[in-house]
């Protein structure tokens, strides 16, 4: 690495965003940028005995309080190989080659979830999904940076029209931990991104100016990585205009830096109902007793949760792993919504299934486990062509005035329909 800038031997960590109207910041060194104060202030509690163990061994000074904020979460993160060689075998990426070719998505892992990965093998499901690897640097035909064309479908800057009556508000650049499959991580590479409240009012005055959007989707980035004041900013302006019907919030926050869900946050969040959240999931070891507590929370504050699931090979792609996943989210109160087919981003091929790996996932929920379990399996048409949901073949046409149905066993049923 001798020919390389020091700065230059680790992957980008996150957007330095402290020159402008500070979302949060954050930068590639160690600083603190949070207040002893703040750190301290939280209210979560719950360590699992796993956690706890690691955070003893790795965190020898770290007081309960401290552990349990999200701020010295997001402070204390895995953000550079040489940390990340602490917990896990580096060795087949943390080299010059990856370095200099990748530049790609930032690395950054909480301390919480990093305690999910330690001690398993490199090949586990939920390191495959948060620690880079050299397979992304293989582009793979029909992949681009915004495969949904998103940048072409904003009439102002992060801001998503693609549907009639609903927006998407990108808010921020930010995420606390990075899934090596994310369908913005062209958004998430830009440097120096705008976003703040300046950025924000933009939005909020074309949401304003146009009464058919009836729906509000706050994402980015992951919004749950913003202070409450500049979450509370954006709720209120928005409840504030009266054909803003519904707000939703996507999020991986809940999953992988649970401490964020605090008592007074919520509180905060109960004033903007109807509130919903749309969670990202990615597989049931996910489920931990710090994330059922921050679910429970949201669930008890009226928010109604969605989950998210990218389909992964090699990480959810199997019958029973999703309905274990599925199963496990409506105990904790989260609805199962959808299944992504992965996007292709530069880079991803080593995650995509073929498609009939999604339907054939849908067909063995289907009628082998309750209906609530059962999310929508889409593929997002790239170029943007929206959502487009994909079923088993469970019509089977037409037989005169009869419409034949094929049921989960595969056995087939006349329905009588007559013709109009
Ligand atoms: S949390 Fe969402 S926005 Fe952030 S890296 Fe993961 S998929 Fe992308």
């Amino acid at each position: 690495m001798n020919d390389i800038p020091q700065q230059d031997c680790e992957p980008p960590s996150g957007q330095d965003l402290s020159s402008i109207e500070v979302v949060l910041e954050t930068s590639v060194s160690d600083d603190v940028v949070f207040a002893k104060t703040e750190i301290t202030a939280s209210d979560f509690q719950v360590i699992s005995p796993s956690t706890y163990a690691f955070r003893k061994t790795f965190f020898p000074q770290a007081t309960d309080k401290q552990w349990n904020s999200w701020r010295w979460q997001i402070q204390n993160s895995y953000t550079n190989f040489r940390k990340l060689s602490e917990i896990l075998d580096t060795s087949s990426i943390d080299d010059v080659d990856f370095l200099v070719k990748s530049r790609k998505l930032p690395l950054r892992i909480t301390p919480y979830y990093a305690s999910l990965l330690y001690g398993k093998p490199n090949d586990y499901a939920l390191t495959k999904s948060v620690v880079p690897s050299k397979l992304e640097l293989k582009v793979s035909p029909g992949e681009e940076a915004d495969p949904l064309h998103e940048e072409s479908m904003c009439p102002v800057e992060n801001l998503v029209h693609r549907y009639p009556d609903r927006v998407l508000m990108l808010s921020t650049g930010f995420c606390s931990v990075y899934c090596r499959y994310c369908t913005r991580s062209h958004m998430v590479l830009k440097d120096k991104k705008h976003y703040g409240i300046k950025a924000w009012e933009r939005s909020i005055e074309y949401i304003r100016n146009n009464p058919s959007v009836r729906d509000v989707i706050i994402s980015g980035g992951d919004p749950l990585t913003m202070p409450d004041k500049h979450i509370e900013f954006l709720l209120s302006s928005l409840r504030d205009i009266p054909h803003v019907e519904i707000i939703r919030i996507g999020t991986k926050v809940p999953m992988v830096m649970p401490q964020r869900i605090t008592n007074k946050f919520v509180k905060m969040l109960k004033k903007y109902h109807p509130l919903y959240m749309s969670i990202h999931v990615t597989h049931p070891d996910e489920i931990t007793p710090e994330v059922t507590e921050a679910c429970k929370r949201l669930a008890d504050a009226g928010i109604v949760m969605g989950s998210q699931t990218v389909l992964l090979k090699g990480v959810n792609d199997h019958v029973d792993t999703m309905k274990e996943l599925m199963h496990r989210l409506l105990k904790i109160r989260v609805r199962p919504y959808y299944i992504y087919q992965c996007d292709p981003i530069p880079g991803s091929s080593h995650f995509r299934t073929p498609v009939s790996k999604g339907i054939e996932i849908i067909r063995g929920l289907r009628g082998f486990t309750s209906g609530y379990a059962i999310p929508h399996y889409v593929i997002d048409a790239p170029g943007g062509g929206g959502k487009v949901p994909l079923l088993p073949e469970y019509y089977q046409g037409r037989e005169g005035n009869y419409v034949m149905l094929k049921n989960f066993e595969g056995k087939t049923f006349r329905y009588y329909d007559p013709a109009e």
